[in-house]
């Protein structure tokens, strides 16, 4: 007789770490947990995309090589589309340079910051290893550079600005990274369309670096999944030998060349919701027992006296939905990303009542 088969016995070494990512959905909420763009998609931008599903585009298999979206990806970014690689979601391009040069290695990760750095360093068969940033979450130069030293060391990964902590990196500190080390280094700028310095300067004198974006946040495409690598193209030659063939869809990566050709609206509303940030953190800081940090991006970091937990149930049960962190990394600590001028009054509100009844119940 066999022994009862056991699935647990099965699973690889290294995913037992792993607990399933599982993005709660909550119909009807109002949405400011995952720093996506607040505002109604633009209708002209709409209307061009709905036309897309026409001829052969959902027919026949996509162009693997994206030739269209990275010649148009380059002139916006101001590299060449050798320089361009994109993806299903940025997602996808971080687990893809985990699995061409992670696995078995070591991956430096500036806590706290972006969850799927180190989710995807375990699922790729890599070590995550945290490097923590300074108490005003800057990154902290010299102990990465430390890190960065040890044998197996293959990729760090700088997120700027820092979601979730809104601070970005100088220019200075990125170079100075990168003339001291050995290994891949990524920057992660998925916000900086909101603000921070573009890495893009350093691409052509650094051949380890890898600059990863997305249309996720400032261009409203989330739902569609596109996000891009730019980097030397020896490095994109690595990762292709891992990338899936046909990654990216047709219809994302011809409604992202329609985004890209409404750029003007897209800018317009970048300008409205960096407005905005500034009333949601003046907002923040009239609020008795609440500290928000000083943000760059779409989003902004902020500490209670009370358990994050406690905030973000109470906010929920009035129908919003924020980001709740906490942890040993950032006890007590929240994340609100910047919403219509209309949500992010109600969102003020509620936060005033709920820290008033959390104050109550804990009396
Ligand atoms: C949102 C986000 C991304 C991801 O985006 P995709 O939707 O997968 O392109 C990448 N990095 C950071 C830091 C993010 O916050």
């Amino acid at each position: 007789m066999r022994e009862p088969f056991n699935i647990t016995n099965m699973v690889r070494a290294g995913l037992d770490k792993l607990i399933p990512y599982d993005a709660h959905s909550y119909p009807g909420i109002i949405k400011m947990d995952a720093n996506e763009n607040p505002y109604p998609f633009p209708e002209e931008v709409s209307r061009s995309i709905g036309q897309l599903a026409a001829g052969d585009l959902l027919s026949r298999y996509p162009d693997s090589e994206a030739v269209e979206l990275r010649r148009a990806i380059a002139e916006y970014a101001g590299v060449t589309p050798e320089q361009v690689m994109v993806g299903n979601g940025s997602d996808e391009l971080i687990l893809n340079i985990l699995l061409t040069f992670g696995t078995g290695g070591r991956v430096l990760i500036t806590n706290p910051t972006f969850s799927m750095y180190k989710i995807h360093s375990l699922v790729a068969g890599a070590r995550p290893i945290p490097v923590p940033r300074r108490g005003d979450f800057s990154v902290d130069v010299p102990a990465l550079v430390c890190y960065a030293r040890q044998p197996d060391a293959r990729v760090i990964f700088i997120c700027t600005p820092n979601n979730p902590t809104g601070n970005a990196s100088t220019l200075e500190e990125i170079e100075s990274v990168l003339q001291q080390v050995n290994c891949l280094v990524v920057a992660d700028q998925a916000y900086l369309e909101f603000g921070g310095a573009d890495c893009v300067s350093l691409l052509n004198r650094y051949p380890n670096l890898i600059i990863i974006r997305t249309f996720s946040k400032a261009f409203a495409l989330a739902g569609l999944r596109v996000g891009y690598i730019l980097a030397n193209p020896d490095v994109l030659r690595q990762i292709k030998k891992v990338k899936q063939p046909f990654n990216l869809n047709s219809f994302s990566q011809a409604a992202a060349r329609v985004v890209l050709a409404y750029r003007d609206v897209f800018n317009k509303q970048i300008r409205d919701i960096l407005q905005q940030r500034e009333e949601l953190w003046q907002g923040l800081q009239n609020i008795e027992g609440v500290t928000p940090y000083p943000s760059v991006a779409n989003f902004i970091l902020f500490r209670t006296n009370y358990e994050s937990k406690a905030i973000h149930r109470g906010l929920l049960e009035k129908g919003i939905l924020i980001r709740r962190l906490g942890g040993p990394e950032l006890p007590g600590f929240l994340r609100v990303s910047v919403g219509t001028p209309e949500e992010n009054k109600l969102f003020l509100q509620a936060l005033a009542e709920v820290l008033q009844e959390v104050g109550r119940d804990a009396k």
